[in-house]
């Protein structure tokens, strides 16, 4: 197999773009014993080609399932998980295929950076937010009743492979979802890429060369900013939360009832209007352009559920529990262009009001025929 590319941190790994490659898996581990790591829904859909073409010549592998749904990135499935590991004394020369979606690669990879102090990690990811996101940078982790992803470490794979006819079997709403982050990599640094991403023929059952050009193409923005901050230790890699810090709050208050695309959505629809109001300083005349119309392009596009009616007051309570803040000053990630991020830290709380009632202003008009609401969680704290 020939790498698409290669994520360049230390040592560097292949990322592998393509059509058909599960039945290539075995091609790249030699190890003795190997694990496929999965869950129920995936593996009904995807688990054989990867069991059959490791038959094929002759090595058996273990397979670990898990129940599908974030309620899996908990310690019982990982304990679980490392358990069986140990029942089939794995080693650290051995591996760890993980087949899903992000919920999967988080777990599974945590398996992985934990079993012996760590061994192999090979990402399959099987939907869009894992291809265009979470199988690339090394973050692993698992939930706790207390807080999202408390729990985890860094642990960069030795390959991933986005097979992407693992796609078509994605609902719509889900394969919409994982654009939003393919969209926030335009926004960052690919603006030539938005118009492709809101063409509505765009889904699950697009030509493999269409899902080839935009996973590779999302993928490498990402690529490239693990390897300039692999630890999220600079800058480069808290760009990446573009529309992240309202998204968070929003998920909060209705207890995960709006999805994370559909909050992220939102969230960069906020960052725009702040990002309107609040100009780099010291950009060039002509060089801040107001990107608000993308994102209500998007939004029409993925209609995602409407958020509830919240006052700025309401937001600030969950935007102050924000773990990317830096003590007492929030720090936005603005664009002041498509392809043109940067950092603010010092944002009056006056000008994040009046971007919140521009924002709320706008939600509240949206068509009549548009999208369900959102409703209030109970739990705020839920997962
Ligand atoms: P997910 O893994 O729960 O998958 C979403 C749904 O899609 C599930 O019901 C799953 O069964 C289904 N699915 C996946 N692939 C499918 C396919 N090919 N065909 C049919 N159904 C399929 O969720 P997700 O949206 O992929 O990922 C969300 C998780 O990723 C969250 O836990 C989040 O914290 C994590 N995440 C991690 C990172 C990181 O850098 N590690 C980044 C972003 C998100």
């Amino acid at each position: 197999m020939k790498p698409t590319l290669q994520v360049l941190v230390d040592p560097p790994y292949p990322v592998y773009v393509g059509a058909g490659l599960l039945e290539q898996l075995p091609q790249l581990t030699k190890a003795r014993n190997v694990a496929i790591v999965s869950e129920q829904q995936v593996a009904a859909l995807h688990l054989a080609k990867v069991r059959d073409a490791f038959s094929a010549m002759g090595r058996e592998v273990i397979e670990i399932i898990v129940p599908a749904g974030e309620a899996s990135k908990s310690t019982t499935e990982w304990s679980n998980g490392l358990r069986t590991l140990a029942q089939y004394a794995f080693r650290r020369d051995d591996c760890i295929i993980a087949l899903g979606g992000g919920v999967v690669g988080d777990l599974a990879g945590f398996i992985a950076a934990s079993y012996a102090r760590g061994i192999d990690l090979i990402q399959a990811p099987t939907s869009v937010l894992a291809m265009a996101d979470a199988a690339v940078g090394g973050k692993t982790g698992i939930n706790l009743p207390e807080g999202k992803n408390l729990v985890g470490a860094f642990w960069q794979p030795k390959a991933v492979v986005m097979d992407v006819s693992t796609l078509s079997t994605l609902p719509p709403n889900l394969f919409d979802h994982g654009l939003v982050e393919m969209f926030k990599h335009g926004l960052l640094a690919r603006p030539d890429l938005l118009d492709a991403l809101l063409d509505p023929n765009l889904g699950p059952l697009s030509s493999t060369e269409r899902l080839i050009d935009v996973v590779t193409a999302s993928v490498a923005v990402k690529a490239r900013v693990v390897a300039q901050d692999e630890h999220e230790t600079g800058e480069a890699r808290a760009m990446l939360n573009l529309g992240h810090t309202v998204a968070h709050a929003l998920e909060a208050i209705t207890n995960h009832d709006l999805t994370h695309g559909e909050a992220v959505a939102w969230g960069l629809l906020y960052a725009a209007h702040l990002s309107h109001l609040n100009p780099k300083p010291g950009s060039q005349e002509g060089g801040h352009v107001d990107w608000r119309p993308w994102v209500r392009r998007l939004i029409a596009r993925i209609q995602p559920s409407v958020p509830p009616a919240l006052s700025w007051e309401d937001v600030l309570v969950y935007l102050e529990r924000d773990k990317k803040n830096r003590r007492d000053s929030r720090r936005w990630v603005l664009a002041n262009a498509p392809g043109d991020p940067w950092l603010a830290s010092d944002v009056p709380e006056q000008m994040e009001q009046t971007a919140w009632a521009a924002f709320r202003e706008e939600v509240d008009h949206l068509p009549p025929q548009g999208p369900r609401h959102a409703t209030l969680g109970s739990d705020e704290e839920s997962v």
